[in-house]
């Protein structure tokens, strides 16, 4: 049997990969002298999404990049029929040598797929796809064969953190919030991914939604929770399909909603679309948003874990970390702390953007370098120009100089160098890259999403921006750096939630290693 997946994340559509897999599935209705049993299926994204569509072809093993339309017959005739493979069509990576498999490219070999075991493997809109690569079996451990202690047990052992930003230890968390004895409870979902350039989350709910399901599922019964939601940035319109089509899914096969697999434990999960505000990405401002109220964040005297949702003690975790909870049950906390560093363990997406020749999502180890990623798997920077900054944790993070590419990637190092881990966003620059330049998009992009709650981050940004305009645009003076340091310093101390906390990095980053050019532009008035 010929398996003929056509990958059908969001990136491979853009570029016409659906009417590849319609065709293909056409073709392969059809029944001639060559005749073999094909099964055409759509799948999520592979991770090097400029090199889209792409489509491989099992059990041959071959991988095809940029396919068109007018490909199709031949690869029909040539390689789904007679196992040939089609020299032109093989699939390369910023290397330009032609491999058999994409698995045999630098970009892929290096990474270690965890929270993407699945995602361009199965269809995610077929739930025995996941079955059949161990998906809900967690589920059954969970169930049958463990106590929530248990449960907790091994995702302390895991020491897994947060993949949403701040990095909780997620067993501390999911604690906190058994030990408050008050009912109702809930987990969350935290889907709402609006940082420039990132897309982990968007391509694990495309791509492997019941992992998603699995991991909150294992959640719930230890916290003894029958309800969950799913927050999905609203822009995000297939991963809300995806989703919606698992949900109904897992309910039809008993994995979801009453009596769960016979076990008597009921947990159900409503999908929510975002509010389409960034800050609605954090804690407290998406509780306020799927209670129906405007998107604002909260004062935390009390975490959400404890009063969340309604007041009630609620888990909310980002995606990836969901998708990581069904492996840690199934394999052990210690086999997934296996992976890592002493205090970030496991592995990470990261989507790796801007001015490098590879670019796509990747999964590597914590303590990968920066050097690894951006040069071994990216391939270097586009145009063979300097590699000046890359950017690491979406607006709020922070832009690292060359001098720092051999940082080990985790979440302290990171916060060590100014920046931090955020949830994996990843943009190189190059030696043309105006780094005040960088600063003001990054304030620019915050002042227009700052909720204006509070005054430090409304009028901190707002006054920030406009510095930062006027060094930009040649009317910098004397007293300007100053002014920002203190702003700076100001809004990181004063502001209410984290967008605001944070939101000085691109400046303080910029103003740490690359002060020079700042004073460049007011100096020369340019
Ligand atoms: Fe709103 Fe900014 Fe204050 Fe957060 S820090 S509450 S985003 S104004």
């Amino acid at each position: 049997r010929k398996i003929v997946k056509v990958c059908c994340g969001t990136g491979c559509l853009a570029n016409g990969s659906g009417v590849l897999f319609e065709k293909l599935l056409e073709k392969s209705k059809i029944k001639g002298d060559f005749a073999v049993d094909i099964l055409v299926k759509s799948t999520g994204c592979n991770g090097l999404c400029e090199k889209g569509p792409l489509i491989k072809i099992e059990p041959d093993g071959i991988t095809y990049c940029k396919v068109k339309l007018s490909d199709i017959d031949e690869i029909y005739e040539k390689t789904i029929l007679k196992g040939e493979a089609i020299e032109r069509l093989l699939f390369s990576d910023s290397s330009g040598k032609k491999t058999k498999s994409h698995k045999d490219t630098e970009f892929y070999k290096r990474q270690v797929k965890l929270a993407l075991r699945n995602i361009g493997e199965i269809d995610p809109t077929c739930i025995e796809d996941y079955i059949e690569r161990d998906g809900y079996k967690a589920i059954y451990k969970a169930l049958f064969e463990m106590t929530p202690e248990d449960i907790i047990k091994e995702v302390e052992k895991s020491k897994i953190r947060g993949r949403g930003g701040a990095g909780f230890l997620t067993y501390r968390k999911w604690m906190g919030a058994k030990k408050v004895d008050s009912f109702p409870k809930y987990v969350v979902c935290n889907g709402d991914e609006g940082d420039p350039g990132a897309f982990m989350d968007r391509s694990v709910m495309e791509g492997d939604p019941h992992s998603i399901i699995e991991g909150m599922i294992i959640c719930a019964r230890y916290l003894d929770s029958h309800k969950g939601y799913i927050y999905i940035r609203d822009e995000y319109g297939l991963a809300i399909k995806n989703m919606k089509a698992a949900i109904e899914d897992a309910k039809n096969h008993g994995y979801l909603g009453k009596n769960i697999l016979g076990s008597g434990f009921d947990f159900d999960i409503e999908i929510v679309r975002g509010g389409g505000a960034f800050v609605c990405g954090e804690s407290t401002a998406l509780m306020s948003s799927i209670e129906g109220k405007v998107g604002e964040p909260r004062a935390k005297y009390i975490h959400s874990n404890e009063k969340g949702l309604w007041g009630q003690p609620t888990v909310l975790n980002n995606v990836e970390t969901w998708a990581n909870i069904p492996l840690i049950i199934l394999k052990g906390g210690e086999w997934f702390a296996g992976y890592g560093t002493e205090n970030s363990k496991g592995t990470k997406v990261f989507s790796l953007v801007g001015k490098v020749k590879n670019t796509g999502l990747v999964e590597v180890p914590m303590g990968t370098t920066l050097r690894e990623l951006i040069f071994d798997i990216g391939g270097g920077i586009i145009g063979n120009k300097k590699f000046k900054a890359v950017q690491t944790g979406g607006p709020s993070g922070g832009c690292i100089p060359e001098g720092l590419l051999d940082l080990k990637v985790d979440f302290d190092t990171l916060t060590e160098a100014g920046s931090m881990m955020g949830s994996g966003g990843m943009i190189v620059m190059d030696e043309r890259t105006c780094m005040v330049d960088v600063a003001r998009y990054y304030i620019k992009f915050l002042s227009e999403e700052s909720c204006g709650k509070c005054a430090p981050c409304r009028e901190g940004i707002k006054r920030m921006l406009e510095i930062l305009t006027d060094i930009c645009e040649g009317r910098g003076k004397e007293g300007d750096i100053e002014l920002l340091e203190e702003i700076c310093s100001m809004v990181e101390s004063a502001a209410l939630c984290g967008l605001g906390k944070t939101a000085p990095n691109p400046v303080m980053t910029t103003l740490k290693y690359f002060k020079d050019e700042y004073i460049e532009h007011i100096e020369n008035k340019r």
